[in-house]
């Protein structure tokens, strides 16, 4: 499902907010994404977010705006293996519910500051609001392994988690050795980082040098 789909059809919950979360977010650079749609993205969540706390909803728009550049990163390279050439069909690495951010061990024993459990719960809201509209525009889920798996992928494309939206596999991670030889690795391990490290912060669920890495790639 198109993403600008799903961000027209959110219900608007305040208006008031969007100038300001336009001057706060919009001005930060975008590699990967159109003036227009950062411009679009921030101001159909500022209006669907506009009764939380400003903090809250400008990490929740940020969070959106850095998968959306992530989804662009995949779509680039990453993607192909996944579609043509996955060594785990029919699902692949969807086998369980990966797109849950904190899970009750990681709250007892990472610890996440009530910020990043504040944004996690957010970002929980939305996954489940954007599944049931692509499920509502035809994907048909596929019981028995990730929630929000469907027979023609995932049905998350703006709030993955950030263990979903940095994951590569071991075949990806070799397909990106052979195509960018020495440049790859060190996005690769930027991406490694961010999914594997546990969330006690709120900048634990992006991570600046993947974008500044991928631009070596796919820029
Ligand atoms: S990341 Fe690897 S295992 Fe997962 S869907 Fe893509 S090719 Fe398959
Ligand atoms: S949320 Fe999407 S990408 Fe992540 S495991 Fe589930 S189906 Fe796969």
């Amino acid at each position: 499902m198109p993403i600008d789909h799903w961000l027209e059809t959110l219900s608007p919950h305040g208006h008031h907010m969007v100038d300001g979360d336009l001057a706060a977010l919009a001005v930060r650079p975008y590699p990967f994404l159109s003036a227009d749609s950062v411009c679009n993205q921030i101001t159909r969540l500022s209006t669907h977010l506009g009764a939380l706390r400003n903090d809250v909803r400008r990490q929740a728009i940020a969070y959106s705006l850095y998968v959306r550049q992530l989804d662009a990163i995949q779509e680039a390279g990453p993607r192909d293996r996944c579609k043509g050439g996955c060594p785990r069909p029919p699902v692949g690495c969807c086998t369980a519910n990966h797109f849950v951010i904190l899970s009750l061990s990681d709250v007892l024993v990472g610890g996440p500051s009530p910020a990043a459990m504040h944004l996690s719960h957010v970002i929980t809201g939305l996954q489940r609001n954007e599944t049931a509209h692509s499920v509502s525009h035809g994907q048909v889920l596929s019981p028995g392994h990730c929630d929000c798996l469907a027979a023609d992928g995932c049905t998350l494309r703006l709030f993955k988690s950030p263990r979903c939206v940095h994951y590569l596999c071991r075949e990806v991670e070799d397909a990106l050795r052979l195509e960018h030889g020495g440049q790859a690795p060190a996005f690769i391990a930027a991406m490694k980082a961010v999914a594997t490290q546990t969330i006690t912060a709120v900048g634990d669920f992006t991570g600046a040098e993947v974008i500044s890495t991928a631009l070596a790639l796919f820029g």
